[in-house]
């Protein structure tokens, strides 16, 4: 054989014998970046996952882009937070998608909170004719580690109906991410432990599970309702309750306006905290870890300082 012959058959058989593992990545489509954090902790080198929504935006207000429906087309599974915090963006791009992979109850459909924790589910009967924006119970489960084992645990069963070869992969990922998790867990569990009880505001009803896990008291909101802006009667009736009861801490969610919590800060004495609902809310915080590291230190660090309790 000429040298470039043998090359050629060289490389055939070299490419050949890399096939096996290059298999395709299957392409995961979430619609948060806290869910995609999770995808990637469970899917590692055997998803490509991308988020629509930015961790620095409202999940329940998103501005649709076009690029949202060609990824979405382009996906083998869609991964969604559920109980309605996507009604007013996801599903029009889901049908314009085309793709039925990722079709509502197909295979390549997976909603979150089906497996999860939830809290404030309404009792009786509800519309959204209110405003109220969590009319299936409160969407923001995944601020509870919990919630984080029980959405890698469906992703993991999720991912492994997809690609059936790959189980043991994903079952062995699950299980190291379980096992950091109930590590990292126990250490913001302990950094919190001495504020049991401690009474906050929140701005949006973003944080019953974190609170529930964590032991913190909100004892109030400063939004009327979940999805309604503030109103000066309703804040001024938090301010009294917050002097009433001593309340030092507000925290917000980075996308609000700050122009009523720190007109209730100035009155009140409390102090405005911008915690992170979300991976991605700030550039540094990228892991399902991270988000939780982040909004535990500042916590304590704000209660230190302002001798909250
Ligand atoms: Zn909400």
């Amino acid at each position: 054989m000429k040298k470039a012959t043998r090359l050629v058959v060289a490389l055939a058989v070299a490419l050949a014998v890399g096939a096996p593992e290059a298999r395709a990545a299957l392409r995961v489509v979430t619609s948060t970046e806290d869910l995609a954090a999770i995808v990637r902790e469970v899917g590692g080198d055997r998803v490509e996952v991308e988020a629509l929504a930015k961790g620095y935006q409202d999940p329940h207000f998103v501005e649709a882009k076009p690029s949202f429906i060609l990824k979405l087309h382009a996906a083998d599974l869609l991964v969604v937070v559920g109980r309605e915090l996507e009604i007013g963006w996801l599903p029009p791009l889901i049908t314009q998608s085309r793709n039925a992979k990722v079709q509502v109850g197909a295979d390549g459909y997976l909603d979150a909170s089906l497996t999860a924790r939830i809290l404030e589910i309404p009792t009786g009967q509800v519309t959204r004719a209110m405003g109220d924006v969590h009319p299936m119970g409160n969407p923001h489960y995944w601020l509870g580690p919990d919630n984080g084992r029980r959405i890698a645990a469906a992703v993991r069963d999720k991912l492994t109906q997809l690609s059936r070869g790959d189980a043991d992969y994903f079952a062995s990922r699950y299980a190291d991410f379980d096992r950091r998790l109930t590590e990292a867990e126990a250490r913001w569990k302990a950094a919190l432990a001495p504020y049991a009880g401690l009474k906050v505001v929140t701005y949006h009803r973003s944080w019953p599970n974190f609170a529930d896990v964590f032991g913190l008291d909100v004892m109030g909101y400063v939004e009327p309702k979940p999805g309604i802006p503030p109103s000066p009667s309703h804040t001024l009736e938090l301010m009294e309750e917050m002097k009433r009861q001593g309340v030092q801490l507000i925290l917000v969610e980075p996308y609000f306006d700050l122009k009523t919590p720190d007109a209730i800060a100035r009155e009140t004495g409390a102090k405005v905290l911008v915690m992170l609902p979300s991976v991605g809310g700030e550039k540094d915080v990228k892991t399902y870890f991270d988000l939780f590291d982040y909004d535990v230190n500042l916590l304590v660090s704000a209660i230190k300082e302002t001798g909250a309790r």
